[in-house]
């Protein structure tokens, strides 16, 4: 079965991002790689700003250059884009119709954390899938999975609050 494989400790810094940033939505890049049965191994989570600063507490958006910048370290790294992640603050951990017309990375996870009154309470991933007319998103099982089960082949760059993957 096709599932988000996520270290623990990056599941929780997630999470942490989202009740850090509450009432505001969190938002991040996951970077890591595919795997050959079309599954994702998450091996770093990078937080970015929110720039939506007119709506913040119900919309999230990632500047260009920042997501340039995350994908160029990444590339460095020998990593790949593999997923988004952002907060719902006091709702639930399911998508909205926003979220899925601002989603463009087909292949990608949407991550989405529910935080509620601050506290991080459930975390769902959601994966994208079609074309830009078609597109959906599927349920996607998160798995945690041991920090050492992700050797890493170079550390990220540290900037901007990244998580580098090896920690
Ligand atoms: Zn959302």
């Amino acid at each position: 079965m096709m599932a988000l494989k996520i270290p623990g400790a990056l599941y929780e810094q997630l999470r942490q991002h989202g009740e850090a940033a509450y009432p505001h939505e969190c938002c991040g890049v996951l970077v890591g790689e595919f795997d050959d049965a079309g599954g994702k191994i998450v091996k770093g989570a990078v937080r970015c700003g929110n720039t939506r600063t007119d709506s913040p507490a119900n919309r999230y958006r990632i500047s260009p250059s920042e997501l340039v910048r995350i994908q160029r370290d990444a590339l460095l790294a020998g990593h790949a884009i593999v997923g988004f992640y952002h907060s719902h603050p006091d709702h639930p951990a399911d998508w909205s119709g926003t979220d899925l017309s601002e989603a463009h990375w087909t292949g990608c996870s949407y991550v989405i954390t529910s935080v509620e009154n601050g506290r991080a309470v459930l975390t769902n991933s959601f994966f994208l899938r079609g074309q830009e007319e078609d597109k959906r998103f599927d349920v996607e099982a998160i798995e945690l999975i041991a920090q050492n089960q992700v050797p890493c082949k170079a550390e990220l760059h540290k900037k901007g609050g990244v998580l580098a993957c090896g920690e």
